[in-house]
């Protein structure tokens, strides 16, 4: 019998779907198919990769594939249906069907792999020095498409005709450019349109270079000049925020930072993000690039450009989007006055993407920002037909379709402040869904009434969504959990279905409810939402709410003015670190939101293991009061409050018995407060729920949206 079937002729149909386009995964398709002898063909669509075999090894067809699969695919599903035999004769690469649907996840920008280096630094290719070159397993994708499905000509290199060498690699199932969409050489691609020594020579003079990369503009200067980077940072507006640094490898990063083995691999990674890392000590590096912050922002070359200009540089460089504060990363030119020396090419960027963010805490790499390399990300799974868009909050925004089963994260898209970040909001969130063939039935937006994002879904059918279970909803998906989870929920602000301004918040809930079963006393944000910019107004409002008459650096007038001003009520974990980065004098207005937060952990006592006591702030407070006059080291007192904060978190844990605690809520981009509240629950017994590929922050708002609505 067993015989009988494996000797008859079968013919199958697969669908593989996830990453399966523009990763090499036909050729493997084609090479996997003619070593088991079969025939048939294989070909892109937009629900993902159709296959069809024929022959009589067809069921090793799949486990062999699974096996053989190129270092950047990714098979989320392969289903298969049993045809009758055709009678073909060969197999083949066909072409791509534009039918309806989508199953393809749509590739993100990958990293300059292995073999493309090597030939860039390779005297003898064809390609020496060429900054355009890529391949299957690397090279602009997201960035450059305009539709689906991925083929040359729906991307920004339809305009490049390819000369006979470069068609003749694209056409052969067996070279490692076949069908490789944005492949190009320097007689037929992409140019830049000056000298890259001309920039390096820039750079090294002191100048700001703006390099036109992968996903937009950034901006470029040498960190050993002092005075360029504060001009740099005088031109984007931003005094003391962080700076990201590109490195020419990882072991200059070991120069600077405290580099493990994952974070080395992320690093290295094909999504090349920025890597946060922790500093060796003070260096006037991190003084420049991160004044407040206990970690640089690491990441390495990642396009050909990158690597040439960084091996011939062979320092640090800062390297940061090229906008002004609350503008999106700019793709087609600069504003006047950002750089002196500008580095432009040819190939156009049909969607500016900004560098991902991601830190390595509890053995895992975990996103913080999602763009570059990671983003569109498909989550597939959700067995629901809802086909809606969420769009997210206001700060860190981004969007989320579903349809066809899965959810489609986008890229982040900034906060929502400037004319053209709104702007570029409303162009991706209409895009995303063009991309994916999804016409939206109703839209998930926040309960806030003044979101650019709510009012820009207003007319249409909507779903509302609380903040706060958004964040919890985000995190189980990214656990892929649905169940009745404690979610400790610490951010800056979202409302509340009490009207109140939200952010320390212990929900217990799943994606179809959720109720509060603690909350800090809420507290008044002195002067409304202004007070999120002035530390200072928080300790102002938590001393008087303990009657204490504390010297904080207002004016008789400011007083008065303030005291007139309405103050929304709020029970913020966000503003609370405020209070205490004011009350120590760290940070009385702020540039940035956590700015204070970020001060706090970089002072933070790391071998100091008490804490406050109590559930509340009132009475932490009354101690740090008692502790201030008391004259005890910030350091200590820093130290202090955030073992109390994790001592709460344990505390309502245990009264709640649930097993799985969430984490989420912008908070926990805080190290010290994440991965002490990991390492206690565990000791506890609780097992902590942390965030992977959705953001912590209001980044990964927009997915817990979807999935609460789909709920
Ligand atoms: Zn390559
Ligand atoms: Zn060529
Ligand atoms: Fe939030």
């Amino acid at each position: 019998m067993d015989r009988l079937a494996h000797s008859s002729i079968e013919r199958l149909r697969l669908l593989a779907q996830g990453r399966v386009q523009g990763v090499g995964f036909r050729p493997t398709v084609y090479r996997v198919a003619r070593s088991l002898g079969l025939t048939g063909w294989v070909r892109n669509s937009c629900q993902g990769a159709l296959i069809e075999i024929e022959g009589h090894r067809t069921t090793d067809f799949a486990p062999r594939l699974l096996e053989c699969l190129p270092e950047q695919a990714h098979v989320e599903q392969l289903t298969s249906i049993v045809l009758p035999p055709r009678g073909e004769r060969s197999f083949r690469i066909g072409p791509s069907l534009e039918d309806g649907g989508s199953g393809a996840q749509i590739t993100p920008d990958l990293a300059t792999c292995k073999d493309c280096l090597k030939e860039l630094l390779d005297p003898s290719d064809r390609r020496y020095r060429y900054p355009f070159l890529n391949c299957t397993q690397c090279g602009p994708r997201f960035s450059i498409l305009r539709s689906l499905p991925y083929d040359r000509g729906r991307t920004s290199m339809a305009k490049f005709t390819m000369c006979r060498r470069c068609q003749r690699e694209y056409d052969d199932p067996a070279d490692r450019r076949f069908h490789a969409q944005p492949n190009a050489c320097p007689d037929c691609g992409p140019q830049l349109d000056r000298d890259l020594e001309l920039a390096v020579q820039a750079l090294a003079e002191g100048k700001l270079v703006a390099l036109k990369g992968l996903g937009g503009f950034h901006l470029l200067a040498d960190p050993s000049r002092e005075s360029s980077v504060k001009r740099l940072r005088e031109v984007k507006g931003r005094p003391s925020k962080s700076l990201a640094l590109m490195m020419t490898c990882p072991e200059q990063a070991k120069q600077y930072c405290q580099v493990n083995s994952l974070e080395e691999q992320a690093l290295r990674s094909a999504a090349a993000p920025i890597v946060l890392l922790k500093t060796l000590g003070r260096t006037s590096l991190s003084q420049l690039a991160a004044p407040d912050s206990p970690a640089l922002g690491v990441m390495l070359p990642y396009t050909p450009v990158h690597h040439l200009l960084m091996r011939e540089f062979g320092r640090p460089l800062i390297a940061t989007s090229a906008n002004r504060k609350n503008d999106p990363i700019p793709t087609a030119q600069i504003s006047a006055g950002l750089a002196d020396f500008i580095l432009d090419h040819n190939r156009p960027i049909v969607r500016g993407i900004d560098d991902s963010i991601v830190w390595v805490v509890a053995d895992q790499v975990r996103v913080l920002r999602l763009a570059r390399g990671y983003a569109p990300l498909l989550l597939p799974g959700l067995h629901t037909e809802k086909n809606l868009l969420a769009v997210g909050g206001h700060q860190k925004s981004s969007v989320t379709t579903q349809q066809h089963g899965s959810l489609t994260v986008g890229p982040h898209l900034g906060d929502l402040e400037g004319i053209e970040a709104v702007s570029n909001f409303e162009q991706r969130a209409e895009e995303l869904c063009r991309l994916q063939r999804s016409q939206p039935k109703s839209l998930v937006i926040d309960h806030h009434p003044d979101y650019v994002s709510s009012r820009w879904a207003q007319g249409r059918p909507c779903t509302r969504v609380w903040h706060h279970h958004a964040h919890l909803a985000s995190c189980l998906l990214d656990n892929g959990l649905d169940e009745p989870t404690l979610g400790v929920i610490w951010d800056g602000s979202g409302v509340g279905p009490d009207r109140t301004v939200w952010g320390g918040e212990f929900l217990v809930g799943d994606r179809r409810d959720f109720r509060r079963v603690h909350h800090w006393t809420p507290y008044p944000l002195l002067g409304g939402e202004a007070a999120v910019r002035e530390p200072r107004r928080i300790a102002l409002a938590l001393t008087q709410h303990l009657g204490q008459r504390v010297s904080l650096p207002f004016t008789p007038q400011e007083r008065r003015v303030l005291e007139r001003l309405e103050s929304p009520l709020t029970s913020s974990t966000g503003r609370l670190f405020d209070a205490l980065a004011s009350l120590l004098g760290l940070c009385h207005k702020a540039e940035y939101e956590g700015q204070g937060a970020i001060q706090l952990e970089s002072v933070a006592d790391p071998h100091e293991s008490r804490a406050y006591e109590g559930q509340d702030w009132p009475r932490a407070f009354t101690q740090i009061l008692e502790d201030i006059s008391g004259g005890v080291r910030p350091e200590l007192i820093s130290a202090r409050f955030h073992n109390w904060l994790v001592e709460v978190i344990v505390h309502v844990a245990r009264s709640q018995g649930l097993p799985k605690v969430a984490l989420s809520g912008g908070c926990f981009q805080n190290r010290r407060l994440l991965e002490t509240s990991y390492r206690r629950l565990l000791h506890e017994g609780f097992q902590p729920l942390l965030h992977r590929q959705i953001p912590p922050n209001d980044g990964g708002l927009s997915a817990g949206q979807a999935a609460i609505a789909c709920a």
